[in-house]
């Protein structure tokens, strides 16, 4: 992967730079709620400001599937940007045009512009070839910083890439690589895999991946029962995955001792009231599991402490409801712990990561706090992801 600092300096200086950054945020009547993925592109925005570059900085944010959504436009993470920034960041209600191309030409050394949401274009997504050339065209040097989306092949992160000589990684997505690449290829044992969430299908890929790699897999949330039914333990009516049962069933008789599964929950009859909220041992019928239960969070606790490489993605139970939030609370409590212990621990996905913050803990609790969640999940998985590819 070709990476921005390597880049010299008279190929940056004065050059009109394309930026593809993260800034899909949550906004409240168009104000940023939170900042994190701002904050998080400024080294790289810096970098290019100090260089005496014209950046273009262009994002997606949210789903607005090709059509022009106003709650979705990124003018007010313009207005936020430059209040971090401490100086003026121009904004244009367009990612493609003349409009874009006016107000690029007219930049300064050092000045920066935000772009309008790149899927207000279905082409974005789709990685049409006319968009993508359009979205180039404005602009000499390319740098990609969103690691987030660097799993998706979409114009502005894969098709556009192609029309650039001069092109680098950003400061986030060359440091995502690096840690991940660390895990992935060299790391310290023993090596513990948190894995929960709702889906089973988006961790196949990583469990198959890290079999032989990982010392264990704590499986919790969702994603646990169907686990549990393969050691035919009752689930009531929690969730199941038929689609991937087989491959689960296979995992386990293969490699049953490194697996760590739940010995209790926290049930309800009804997700939405929480009527019949107990702690049990077996689920019985018409009960869902919610939750992970106070033994299993103290099985947890202990095997997370043994480890020296630790990965977390997928919360342990609904955790955005108020009660069920104990286990996956008692996960981030002993993954911290095990990070003062001198482990590094890597934790990835929007919902984890809100997690350890509704918890009280910070990014810096941790090694590191990725900013991608499927992304992770497929460079974990080993896949070659066409971000990171369109660089190479
Ligand atoms: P995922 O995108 O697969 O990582 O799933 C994240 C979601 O899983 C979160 O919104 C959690 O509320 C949900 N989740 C966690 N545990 C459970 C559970 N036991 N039953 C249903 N949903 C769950």
């Amino acid at each position: 992967m070709k990476l921005l600092r390597v880049i010299p300096q008279n190929m940056l200086e004065g050059k009109k730079v394309f930026v593809r950054v993260d800034f899909n945020v949550p906004l409240e009547n168009g104000v940023v709620k939170d900042d994190t993925r701002i904050r998080k592109a400024l080294p790289t925005i810096k970098y290019l400001i100090e260089k005496g570059c014209r950046i273009a900085l262009a994002s997606h944010l949210g789903r607005p599937k090709g059509k022009r959504r106003p709650e979705l436009s990124l003018s007010g993470v313009a207005k936020r940007l430059g209040e971090l920034l401490g100086r003026e960041v121009k904004f244009v209600d367009d990612c493609i045009g003349d409009k874009v191309k006016k107000e690029t030409e007219s930049l300064k050394n050092g000045e920066v512009l935000l772009l309008e949401n790149l899927r207000f274009y279905e082409g974005e997504e789709k990685n049409d070839e006319e968009f993508a050339k359009k979205l180039a065209e404005p602009f000499e040097v390319y740098v990609n910083d969103a690691f987030g989306t660097a799993h998706r092949a979409h114009a502005s992160t894969y098709g556009m890439v192609k029309f650039f000589n001069v092109k680098g990684a950003g400061f986030l997505l060359e440091k995502e690589v690096h840690v991940l690449s660390e895990i992935l290829n060299a790391p310290s044992h023993p090596f513990i895999v948190i894995l929960g969430g709702a889906k089973v299908k988006d961790k196949i890929g990583i469990i198959e991946n890290l079999l032989n790699k990982a010392d264990a897999f704590i499986i919790g949330g969702g994603m646990a029962y169907t686990f549990l039914k393969a050691k035919n333990e009752p689930i009531g009516g929690s969730l199941f995955d038929e689609k991937h049962f087989e491959a689960v069933k296979a995992f386990l008789s293969q490699y049953s001792e490194k697996f760590f599964l739940p010995v209790d929950h926290v049930v309800v009859t009804d997700l939405d009231s929480l009527e019949g909220l107990e702690e049990t041992e077996k689920i019985g019928q018409g009960f869902i599991g919610v939750d992970i239960g106070k033994k299993t969070r103290e099985l947890f606790r202990s095997k997370i402490l043994e480890g020296e490489t630790i990965f977390w993605n997928g919360p342990m139970g609904v955790f955005e409801k108020k009660g069920l939030e104990e286990g996956t609370f008692a996960v981030a409590k002993a993954v911290k712990e095990a990070t003062e212990k001198g482990a590094r621990t890597v934790i990835g996905g929007g919902d984890t990561v809100s997690a350890i913050h509704m918890a009280g803990y910070k990014d810096e609790d941790f090694t590191h706090v990725s900013t991608g969640g499927g992304a992770t999940l497929e460079f974990l998985a080993g896949k070659e992801l066409p971000g990171i590819k369109a660089l190479s």
